[in-house]
This record gives structure tokens, C-alpha cells and sequence, in this order.
């Protein structure tokens, strides 16, 4: 049976997974999910201990593709979009404390996370434009790392255009320099004046125009877009099963902005993986900590911090997870997005059990990432970037019998002020990236106002 999609608003098309992937936002303003969770066997999870990625990733993604690649043609895909990583492990884990592990998930071509889903979903777009030979105009916001994995994963392709917003001054300067620095012609970066979530406000705008969305034939990379979430469901199997999976419990801890990469974890135990502990941490924009002990999520305006990629208030895939924790009422989701509009809404009594049963959070200030990053520097030998701190630290703090494992979401090099303040050293760019700061720039700057966007993207896809 073919898996279909339903959005978290229950108002949209039913849909199977090409044209979730193609469609990115549903029509109803909601978000994809499948409308069922495939499980694992025990043997099938067992199979995939000492694996290599591109396997586990085949065995993981596969009962969601409902047919809609052939089985050699997805391994294809998974292969070419792995092979530019700079590790042969892809994400190597490596041991910081008793029973303390970290995955590193920076070895792609941009150093970060993202990486992993937007090479994937790069390589599976491209597939399924060659089908039917359309053209699409990618936009997207980023708080810094998903628009330097995009432009990476679609820079030079013939049917694509690709925008990405970026909050202007408040990325880092490797950041930035990945987004502005590709020659190709298709790629637009635009630095608007705004911080990420009125980026992220102004990329569902247009979703939500359908003239304009159907008539530049508007696609979304965004992590609204279910396939970002599967493809980073695939390294909580992979680390989870080197540690002992399904044999033992393991838990995870995620620094966490707007919830598409702990929400894969989630998804992962849904399936099957036998997860203790799945920790949210948050930097000094601590809505969703604040949000689980309190019960009440409530926007109180983003403070920017050396963690920029976390810089997020308003979590767009926390809707996933109050989807199911409203026992799946899209209705009762739609009113709660509505209720965003003057703020925020109170989280029911059931839904809030719900979702403190299935996460656990923490939060670290600026002054605790620095210390972090410094204790490592000195005890392990382990350079964290400011996000991968945010989560070591809150990891400590719920270290327990299950070996724990901390995402490290970020190379150190992708935040060297952050990292040298901490510790005195500056990490250098690996070799592939030498030359960054040599290459010229070329960015838009844009106002925060839906109509002048639309004009820019109108105007450039045009010529
Ligand atoms: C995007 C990002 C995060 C947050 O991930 P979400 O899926 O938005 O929660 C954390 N750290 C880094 C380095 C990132 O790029």
C-alpha cells in the first residue's frame, strides 16, 4: 500500500510522497506527516549494527517512499548524494565522557547537519524534474546553515532556481560567504532586513499566495518539507545500533531551533528504535523549554546569540509534534497557529503529558556555551561549535544508564569568533573550503515585505 501524506491542519490534499516532497507547505498552511508510521522489526533494526550509512539509510527511508522511486534508483540517489562527505563513516561517533558519545554530523560539503537532507533531497528533486521535465523556483529561510546546504545541493541545475533569505548581519561570516560566494546564476541569495522567523513568515506568505506559488511553481526545502525530516531520521539508526540498538536503550540530546531534527528523532523511536531519553536543547531563545515546563508556548522576540542557527522562536515543526500530541486533530492544530498570531496559545492539559512523555529539555546561556566549549578544549580534546555545546551541556545534564548521544550540528570552523573567545584557538576551514574568503560576493539585500519579494523572485526567474 502506498504511503500517503496528511497535513497537521487536516484541510489539504491527501498526498503521496513525490508530490509531498514537490509540494513542500500544504495548501491548508499545514505541514506534511505520513499518516501512518512504519515500523521495524527487531531483526531489521539489528541488521543495520556496523552498516555502512548508505545502507541504513536505504532500509529507513524506503517504507516511505510508497513506489515512488525504484529500489536501485533510490540507492542511486542515496550514493550520490553521500559521496561528497569528507568522512567515510558520513557520521562518526566519537566518546566524550562515560557514556557520553557525540555524533558529528558537519563532515558534508557545507559543515553542517543540513547536509545530510539536502543532499539527499537535492539528488531526489532532480529525479523527479527529469520525469516530467518542469521547472521549479526553490525559496527558502535559513537561520544560516540550510541556505549554504541548498545553494550546495542545487547550485548549476538546469530546471531550478533556488532563494534563500537570509537575516541580514546575523549569520555567521562562513555562513554567509557559502550562500553568496557560488558563481552559478541560478542561486539568489537575499539578505532581508529581519531576523529568521520573519524570514521563515514570508516564505509561507508565499506558499500561501496560490497565484504566485503555482505560477513560479513554488518548492520548499525548507524542514516544512517531510523529506528534510525522514532523510535525518536515518543517523539516530545508525548511531543508535553502533551503540547497541535494539539490544539497549540509547538516548539523544539535539540542539534544537525549529525542532525538524528532534522531531526526526521522535519519528525514529515512533519506528522502532528503542530510545530513552530525547532531549530538546535550547540556547537564550528558549520558547521550547519554557513551552514543555510551563505549558504555555509564548513568542517573546528573538535574541540574537552566538548560536545563530537556533536563533528561532517560532518552531515551525513543533506543529508536527503537536499534531499527535492532539491525537491527530487537525482542527485543533489549525486554531493553535491561528492563536500564533497574537503571541502564542496555551498547550491542553492531554497534550502537554503527551509531549513531556515523549521529550525531555534544557537550555544554555551565553555564558555556559563559552565554558562548554573551553571544558572540552582542555579535558577531551574535542572542538564544539556553539550549537554542539548547547547540546553537550544539557546532555550532561541528563546523562543517565542509556549511553547518551549529543548531535554536533555544526563544525567548529563554521563559527571560529564563537570558538576562539572560548578557547583561544581559531579552527581553520578544511582544505576543500581554503579559499572562501578569497571568492567575491553576490547578495540582494531585501526589505521584510512580501510584495518586493515576489517581484525579485518574478523578475529573476524570468530572465
Ligand atoms: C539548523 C541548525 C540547528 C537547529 O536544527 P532544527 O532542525 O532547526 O531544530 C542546530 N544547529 C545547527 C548548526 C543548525 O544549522
Amino acid at each position: 500500500m502506498a504511503m500517503k501524506y496528511v497535513s497537521t491542519r487536516g484541510a489539504a490534499p491527501v498526498l503521496g510522497f513525490g508530490e509531498a516532497m514537490m509540494t513542500g507547505l500544504a495548501r491548508d498552511g499545514g505541514l506534511y506527516v505520513p499518516e501512518t508510521t512504519p515500523a521495524l522489526t527487531r531483526a531489521e533494526i539489528a541488521g543495520m549494527a556496523g552498516a555502512p550509512y548508505e545502507e541504513v539509510a536505504f532500509k529507513v527511508m524506503r517504507p516511505y517512499l510508497g513506489g515512488f522511486f525504484g529500489d536501485d534508483e533510490f540507492r542511486g540517489l542515496i550514493a550520490r548524494a553521500y559521496q561528497g562527505f569528507h568522512h567515510a563513516a558520513r557520521a562518526p561517533l566519537v566518546q566524550l565522557g562515560a557514556n557520553h558519545f557525540l555524533l558529528e554530523l558537519f563532515h558534508g560539503p557545507t559543515l553542517a547537519f543540513k547536509d545530510f537532507a539536502m543532499q539527499l533531497i537535492g539528488q531526489m528533486m532532480q529525479a523527479a524534474l527529469a520525469r516530467t521535465g518542469e521547472r521549479i523556483t526553490i525559496v527558502g529561510a535559513t537561520s544560516g546553515d540550510t541556505g549554504s546546504a541548498a545553494m550546495e545541493a542545487f547550485r548549476g541545475l538546469a530546471n531550478v532556481d533556488v532563494f534563500i533569505l537570509f537575516p541580514h548581519g546575523r549569520v555567521s561570516e562562513v555562513q554567509r560567504r557559502q550562500m553568496t560566494t557560488p558563481v552559478e546564476a541560478n542561486c539568489h541569495a537575499l539578505a532581508i532586513d529581519g531576523d529568521f522567523d520573519e524570514a521563515q513568515a514570508r516564505v509561507k506568505d508565499m506558499f500561501n499566495d496560490f497565484a504566485f506559488r503555482d505560477g513560479v511553481r513554488l518548492a520548499g526545502v525548507n524542514s516544512i518539507n517531510w523529506a528534510r525530516v525522514l532523510a535525518q531520521v536515518v543517523y539516530y539508526f545508525y548511531a543508535g545500533t553502533a551503540l547497541g540498538a535494539p539490544h539497549r536503550e540509547v538516548s539523544f540530546t539535539v540542539p534544537t531551533g525549529n525542532f525538524g531534527d528532534i522531531f526526526a528523532g521522535y519519528i525514529a523511536r515512533r519506528m522502532g528504535l528503542p530510545i530513552d531519553k530525547l532531549v530538546i536543547a535550547t540556547n537564550q531563545n528558549d520558547i521550547l523549554d519554557r513551552a514543555l515546563r510551563s505549558g504555555d508556548y509564548l513568542t517573546h522576540g528573538v535574541k540574537p546569540s552566538i548560536s545563530p542557527s537556533m536563533d528561532i522562536q517560532v518552531s515551525s515543526n513543533f506543529e508536527r509534534a503537536l499534531f499527535d500530541a492532539y491525537g491527530r486533530d487537525g482542527a485543533a492544530v489549525a486554531q493553535l497557529m491561528g492563536e500564533m498570531k497574537t503571541g502564542g496559545f496555551r498547550i491542553s492539559q492531554g497534550a502537554i503529558e503527551s509531549l513531556r512523555s515523549s521529550f525531555a529539555s534544557g537550555r544554555c546561556d551565553e555564558d555556559e556555551t563559552l565554558a562548554v566549549i573551553a571544558r572540552h578544549w582542555k579535558t577531551t580534546g574535542e572542538l564544539l561549535c556553539p550549537h554542539s555545546a548547547v547540546g553537550v551541556k544539557v546532555a550532561e545534564e541528563h546523562v543517565g544508564a542509556a549511553p547518551m548521544i549529543t548531535l554536533a550540528t555544526a563544525h567548529p570552523a563554521k563559527f571560529p569568533d564563537a570558538v576562539q573567545r572560548a578557547t583561544g584557538i581559531r579552527p581553520g576551514l578544511p582544505p576543500h573550503m581554503a579559499d572562501l574568503f578569497d571568492k567575491p560576493e553576490r547578495e540582494t539585500r531585501v526589505p521584510n515585505d512580501l510584495a518586493a519579494l515576489q517581484a525579485i523572485v518574478r523578475e529573476r526567474i524570468a530572465r
